[in-house]
């Protein structure tokens, strides 16, 4: 071997290794959740560590109706974390999990919104703000507008109405409206996504928002929101309405923009996963993820 090929061969080594240890660490939140959160968090683990960007860990809340000493173990360390997910559906943080988690985006954190999750926190002020728009637990105008595209721009309807609807799940096509963006740059136009609920006429305060992709809904008529990005202080928000159950997940579409969206909270670029994959779905079929030994989710879905 010339000496040569031996610093290449270093070299290659010390790139691999830092490589490794470059690895964002990510914090994905469940323990709550009106769906099947103990199916589909190890797809959402699944989607991120097979990117090879992150490292990811999870915490779990206390069951819902614990009494509030079984909360008190419950405060993760956020700032050592590049994003945090939330998979979480369900009773209020405790105050001090809040402030903390405010003060984490504040200060530049990176935060992930998956389905359901935008249905949390209705009384949340800060919460509402780093989301934008969110569904059900009482929204209503009084929330803030109603947010799609229409003829390209976004849209915010302020007439009455409640936040949060959705039809039967379905497949549906999913349409980039800004092809630039991190996220979404080199995917095709249009593609189609796997059974999923098709959320619409969300509502919240929906400042400091671009949305990304919107899929037609047949209860509104009108183009609504699928994936989402925020500024929140100096933190940055990726909210991805999709997600309803593992099915759903288990879609190259959904994997591209989950890891692409949560390497974006967490650096403000995607040079990790920003690589179309070969089998990135088209507007006519899907292209579903096979993980071995996943259980697929029989009973029936819920609502929301
Ligand atoms: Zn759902």
């Amino acid at each position: 071997m010339c000496p040569k090929s031996l610093f290449v061969g270093a070299f290659t080594f010390i790139a691999l290794s830092a490589s490794a240890a470059d690895r964002l660490k990510v914090l994905i939140i469940d323990g709550q959740n009106n769906h099947k959160w103990d199916i589909t968090t190890p797809v959402l683990v699944n989607a991120l560590d097979s990117s090879g960007a992150f490292t990811t860990e999870v915490s779990t809340t206390p069951a819902k109706g614990s009494p509030a000493e079984a909360w008190k173990d419950w405060h993760p360390d956020f700032a050592q974390y590049s994003a945090v997910v939330s998979n979480y559906n369900g009773e209020p943080w405790p105050e001090a999990v809040r402030l903390a988690f405010d003060a984490y985006m504040k200060n530049g954190g990176g935060f992930v919104s998956v389905h359901a999750a935008d249905n949390s926190f209705p009384e949340w002020k800060e919460y509402n703000q780093m989301i934008g728009v969110g569904g059900w637990g009482k929204r209503n105008e009084e929330s803030g507008p109603w947010l799609y595209v229409k003829d390209g721009k976004l849209f915010r309807d302020t007439s009455k109405g409640n936040g949060g609807a959705h039809g039967q799940q379905h497949e549906f096509v999913v349409e980039i409206q800004n092809t630039e963006h991190p996220i979404t740059r080199g995917l095709p136009p249009r593609w189609l996504h796997a059974k999923d609920e098709l959320y619409s006429r969300l509502r919240g305060p929906a400042e400091n928002i671009e949305i990304l992709a919107t899929a037609k809904s047949d209860l509104t008529s009108e183009n609504e929101p699928n994936l989402m990005v925020l500024s929140y202080g100096k933190g940055r928000v990726f909210h991805t309405t999709l997600g309803h159950a593992d099915y759903s997940m288990l879609d190259r579409g959904f994997y591209e923009t989950f890891q692409r969206g949560t390497e974006w909270v967490a650096t403000g670029d995607t040079k990790a996963t920003g690589d179309v994959p070969v089998d990135f779905p088209t507007a006519e079929k899907v292209s579903v993820v096979l993980l071995d030994g996943h259980p697929k989710q029989s009973a029936p879905a819920p609502k929301k």
